[in-house]
């Protein structure tokens, strides 16, 4: 039995960035840059005014009335020339003329049908935006790693990138084993119960950007087993659920082991999640989850999701952007094992107050369901009471959360 952050160790250096692709800018929200990119213009692109005013030709004093010899407005071609002792009306974006030095804003004038009357002077250069100030063509606009946000991509969209280059999203074949289990729109007979893994499965990789791909339920027939996971193995990363704990029909570890998967660990010391087997294949990587639904739900959120993170391009491990909240209901002991529960997070003058969620057991996935964080309980941790810190590790956007 492996502690996680050991087990941790052994995955990341098989949980490397996966290629370059292109994609278009936008398509790209979420996406990490694979490379990076230079400023393909001039930003401004010539020099503009800053405000709705008038373009003056040098020092004009407090009190002095010019004509107004025109109207330069944003968008106009800039060829607008300006002769001292006049002023031009100019909007904010519009090119400034040639002659021109600096603009005063409307609000410090007195306006007239044919002249403008300054009230204070402006220094050379107010209100003014040089072209190339904010960058300049060529030089760094962003870095390799940049996560693509909504500000990145307008700011890509300023420099006319088409598309982008991108770490790959993971592709992550999903695969549920079992005789028991039926699929989710199916009423079980006795005997039988609802794949639940899946749909967690689908919708917790693509929280994380990775494209998943149901491979269905199989049953615990090693020669059905062997066809499925094969085929699983043709994506980046294979996550099997079920079939991975010492029963007489758990069967996933020895076919995997045929197909030439190398295992990094075979058992966890966590609960719930123990029997957590990952393993490389010279394809990708390969995750087999406890079928218990919560078990498989930590061993997603604390082992394979930083692995996907990884792979797209992030920088992730385990427990990484942990949490310390303060507890308002009792946190259980734990033992040998690290334990994981699921918690309801609120925030109470900024900081998170955490409710522990207490399971029956590992195949109460009610808990788990409602639970908007994970806390961890150390293994040989004492019981910890109300007012106490604890550590967690969010699972969900909590400003959309309801808890
Ligand atoms: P296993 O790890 O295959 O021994 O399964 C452990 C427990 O998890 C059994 O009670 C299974 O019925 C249950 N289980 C396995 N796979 C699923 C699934 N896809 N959805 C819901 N429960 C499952
Ligand atoms: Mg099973």
């Amino acid at each position: 039995m492996l502690p996680p952050d050991e087990a941790w160790r052994r995955i990341e250096p098989h949980a490397r960035p996966l290629a370059v692709e292109t994609c278009l800018r936008r398509a790209a929200a979420g996406r990490i840059l694979a490379e990076d990119l230079t400023a393909l213009t001039d930003v401004p692109g010539g020099d503009v005014s800053a405000m709705d005013g008038y373009a003056l030709a040098g020092e004009v004093p407090a009190g002095a009335a010019l004509p107004v010899a025109g109207t330069i407005a944003a968008g106009a071609a800039p060829d607008a020339r300006l002769a001292p002792g006049n002023a031009l009306r100019i909007m904010t974006g519009a090119p400034v003329p040639a002659g021109a030095d600096r603009v005063i804003p409307i609000e410090d004038t007195d306006r007239g049908a044919e002249r403008v009357t300054v009230r204070a002077a402006v220094p050379a250069g107010a209100h003014i935006r040089r072209r190339g100030e904010v960058v300049r063509s060529g030089a760094p606009l962003l870095p390799a790693g940049t996560l693509l946000t909504p500000g990145a991509l307008a700011l890509l969209a300023t420099h006319g990138y088409h598309d982008l280059p991108v770490v790959g999203a993971p592709r992550v074949a999903i695969l549920t084993t079992g005789d028991e289990v039926v699929a989710p729109d199916t009423t079980p007979a006795p005997g039988q119960l609802r794949d639940s893994h899946t749909d967690f499965l689908l919708a917790a990789c693509a929280s994380v950007g990775a494209r998943p791909h149901a491979l269905g339920i199989a049953p615990d027939r090693a020669e059905v087993l062997r066809s499925r996971l094969a085929e699983g193995l043709t994506h980046d990363v294979l996550i099997v659920s079920g079939g991975v704990s010492m029963g007489e029909f758990d069967l996933v570890e020895g076919v995997l082991a045929e197909l030439g998967c190398e295992p990094l660990f075979d058992a966890l010391a966590i609960q719930p999640g123990k029997p957590m087997v990952a393993a490389v294949h010279p394809s990708g990587l390969l995750f087999a989850l406890p079928g218990n639904p919560a078990s498989a739900m930590v061993c997603f959120w604390i082992l394979v999701r930083p692995a996907l993170r990884r792979l797209y391009g992030l920088d992730d491990g385990f427990w990484r952007g942990a949490l310390r909240g303060t507890l308002t209901a009792p946190l259980p002991a734990a033992r040998d094992r690290d334990r994981f529960l699921p918690a309801l997070v609120r925030f109470a003058d900024g900081e998170p107050a955490v409710e522990p969620l207490l399971p029956v057991g590992s195949h109460d996935l009610a808990a788990y369901a409602r639970g908007t964080a994970l806390v961890r309980v150390p293994a040989g941790s004492p019981e910890r009471r109300p007012g106490e810190p604890c550590s967690i590790l969010p699972l969900a956007n909590w400003a959309n959360a309801e808890s």
